[in-house]
């Protein structure tokens, strides 16, 4: 007989959660990448009713009891660690009452719907009537959360993505950011401006060889095929189960780039995904932790790893065998256009230097729309306000390529954007210790092996699950905190000291 019968009753309880997330998860990348239109609201109502099911297992009121005598068992240690982090999810879970969720469900598939409609009649009005129920709901649940853990609003909207963070941090961080970048990019413009331009490589580049080539890449970098797929969406997104891990990318078939590169980037998340450690997979402790530390996998591949020129050396032969050989797929060509600055309006197409200064955007922008500061039609003339001033670039464009680019708020993920600048310090900081660690890594990848870059992050990153919060899991991984400064001291020695 068990000893430990409450936290075995709580493993079995997290372990039903799970398998209904699977559910969850799958109808999401099928609503994402394969459902037709007429099948929207249905599907909103049947994602409804099972998030309704998963709130109610996860509020259930014999849960507290099972905590409260969980607390006095004997645990060994890994078990301990997995029963305080399934404490702190309860806590956030309990906080939001189940009717809320169901609102936030129904909100979230209308703003969704009318995302996509707003996106091609260019009609701010439209999705702002259809928006506006969804910040509600996101404010609501930032209050509630907040009083539940003491927590201003925006902190605790950044505690479900990132653990033990808080704006507070996060703020001087990307004020750091904020001064030493915009400077880099004028000297980086400047100096560009004066180098003979790479050549652009020539289409068209069919969608299906691209998916071919993309196909190739990924398992280049380890994909297992036999546990995920790559299919076409309009935004791509890494989704599933760590078990069956779903990829989704789009093609533009005058130009490659975007597909490949944002291909390299979800098989980050793919491969941390798939290298979660198995034996706690469906507990808490099995991770991922923190959504920084999940975007800085995406870009030790996209950032890091894909622009070397020893990288590009074996990229170069596929992209001859996908659409035939040109002067434009030259190696050292190749990591010129991936390196390339181009000061643009679109974060996902945005180079290395200005991509942080589109995430700080907004950053501002959504803590001033949670915390009350500015209201829903605020939004754009905050945007168009900040784009300039940041990014230097004219924001008049239709509104698809402004507040209506990025999917995240559409789907009431408030917080968020914050983990895709804490990320590339992320994968700065392990790329550099990963160099300091496998001197030969240039000579492998430059053959096509990409090997060291996993056997590398398994084990300090990826089986680690959800073992440290984001500092604690860098300091043992790279022996600092997390900081800027290896993303400055690598942006700098690629576009500023040494050019
Ligand atoms: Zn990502």
């Amino acid at each position: 007989m068990s000893h430990t019968p409450a936290y075995d009753a709580l493993v079995a309880h997290h372990r039903r959660v799970h398998d209904l997330e699977h559910l969850q998860a799958i109808a999401t990348w099928d609503r994402m990448t394969h459902m037709p239109p007429a099948g929207a609201a249905a599907r909103a109502a049947a994602q409804a009713a099972l998030a309704v099911l998963i709130k109610q297992l996860q509020t259930e009121p014999a849960l507290t009891r099972q905590f409260e005598t969980a607390a006095h068992e004997l645990l060994p240690g890994d078990a301990a660690l997995n029963l305080a982090r399934m404490r702190q999810a309860h806590r956030i879970e309990a906080a939001i009452p189940a009717a809320l969720a169901e609102r936030r469900e129904l909100a979230s598939g209308a703003a969704m719907q009318a995302w996509g409609l707003a996106r091609q009649n260019n009609d701010w009005d439209a999705f702002a009537q259809a928006w506006t129920p969804l910040v509600g709901v996101a404010r609501e649940s930032a209050a509630r959360l907040g009083d539940a853990l003491g927590l201003r609003p925006m902190d605790a909207l950044l505690e479900r993505w990132e653990p033990g963070l808080r704006m507070a941090r996060v703020s001087p961080l990307f004020a750091k950011v904020q001064g030493w970048l915009p400077p880099l990019v004028q000297q980086a413009l400047a100096a560009q401006s004066r180098a003979v331009p790479p050549i652009e490589p020539i289409g068209p580049f069919p969608a299906q060889a691209q998916q071919r080539l993309c196909e190739q890449v990924m398992a280049m970098l380890g994909f297992d095929f036999n546990a995920g797929r790559l299919d076409t969406t309009q935004h791509p997104f890494t989704g599933g189960v760590p078990e069956d891990v779903r990829l989704a990318t789009r093609f533009d078939e005058t130009n490659f780039l975007p597909a490949l590169v944002g291909t390299i980037h979800e098989t980050g998340h793919a491969r941390y995904q798939q290298n979660l450690p198995r034996d706690w997979l469906g507990q808490p402790l099995a991770g991922p932790h923190s959504a920084a530390l999940h975007e800085g996998q995406a870009l030790i591949f996209e950032r890091q790893l894909a622009p070397q020129s020893a990288f590009c050396q074996a990229l170069a032969p596929l992209l001859s065998k996908a659409f035939g050989e040109q002067p434009g797929f030259e190696p050292d060509n190749l990591a010129r256009l991936l390196r390339r600055i181009r000061p643009g309006r679109i974060r996902v197409a945005a180079d290395e230097l200005t991509y942080p200064l589109h995430v700080i955007v907004r950053v501002e922008i959504e803590q001033a729309l949670i915390e009350g500061e500015i209201a829903v039609n605020d939004v754009p003339a905050w945007w168009n306000e900040r784009v300039r001033r940041f990014l230097g670039v004219d924001p008049q464009a239709p509104f698809s390529q402004g507040p209506l680019q990025d999917p995240h708020w559409v789907h009431g993920m408030f917080g968020y954007f914050p983990a895709y600048l804490l990320g590339a310090m992320v994968a700065a900081q392990c790329f550099a210790a990963l160099r300091r660690d496998v001197p030969e890594l240039d000579a492998q990848l430059a053959v096509g092996n990409c090997k060291s870059i996993g056997d590398w992050l398994a084990p300090r990153i990826w089986q680690q699950g959800a073992r440290h919060d984001l500092d604690a899991m860098l300091l043992h991984a790279t022996g600092e905190p997390l900081s800027d400064n290896a993303l400055r001291e690598q942006l700098e020695q690629r576009h500023g000291r040494f050019h």
